[in-house]
């Protein structure tokens, strides 16, 4: 049985994509459903575009440091003064592109609760994992060192994103059950400290989901939600996908 005491969560990743056109589509058109949280998680040069109370705001990663000498870097607590209430951290292009180790995204989700920022916690195996069969032993391992870094305040305001890396921006989707086995996996073992907070942190799935296949992905008993990268730069697509969230 899906536990409804969990709002769904749908999370938009432009990356490095759209602009000002994208915004103005974005403000336009969106007509969200009320039992889900629906976060739009722009490049940062234009979170100060949206003044929406329709929808809420990520940053798509910010600095392990709060400030200092880190040019180019942003912090949480700026995220937090410029209207975000959520950061991606640990997204798989980060980790191989920037070399974000399993450390710096510990670092990352603390300096980000810290600051009041909510994190959107990513993880996922590639391909070669998932060939052998160690999915499931590979995401414990990416979660166990964040919980060793933070201990249970894990829970506090995170949402889980289970992004297969394989899965990310290729069109190849994980099916819901193969996603479900791993959720229920992270949920299991959040479990093993609190039972209660894990049955209450939503676990969103992401990688490739697009408006033909969220309905059965969202239907799987502990997927809260999706992480929705390429579909999510079309106003109308990410539309159609927010509205296969179950009631
Ligand atoms: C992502 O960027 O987190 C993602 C899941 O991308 P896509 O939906 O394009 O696979």
């Amino acid at each position: 049985m899906k536990n409804t005491a969990r709002t769904p969560f749908i999370a938009g990743n432009w990356k490095l994509n759209g602009g000002i056109k994208t915004v103005s589509s974005f403000k336009q058109g969106l007509l969200l459903p009320s039992h889900a949280e629906v976060v739009i998680c722009p490049p940062s040069l234009y979170i100060h575009h949206f003044t929406t109370d329709t929808f809420g705001l990520g940053i798509q990663n910010i600095s392990e440091f709060d400030s200092g000498a880190h040019t180019g870097e942003l912090s949480a607590s700026m995220a937090k003064e410029c209207g975000c209430q959520y950061a991606i951290i640990g997204h798989s292009e980060r980790r191989e592109k920037f070399d974000e180790t399993d450390i710096i995204v510990g670092k990352k989700v603390k300096a980000s609760l810290d600051a009041g920022i909510r994190p959107i916690l990513c993880l996922g195996e590639p391909l070669i994992i998932r060939e052998r069969g160690k999915e499931l032993d590979y995401i414990e391992q990416q979660l166990d060192i964040v919980l060793s870094i933070l201990g249970p305040q894990i829970f506090k305001d995170v949402v889980i994103a289970y992004e297969p890396i394989w899965a990310i921006g290729t069109g190849v989707t994980a099916s819901p059950k193969e996603a479900q086995t791993v959720h229920a996996s992270i949920r299991a073992q959040l479990a093993s400290i609190d039972s209660n907070a894990a049955n209450d942190v939503r676990i969103i799935y992401g990688g490739s989901v697009n408006a033909t296949n969220a309905r059965e992905i969202f239907a799987e008993q502990d997927i809260d939600g999706g992480l929705v990268g390429g579909a999510s730069l079309h106003a109308d697509q990410f539309q159609l996908i927010c509205n296969q969230i179950p009631q």
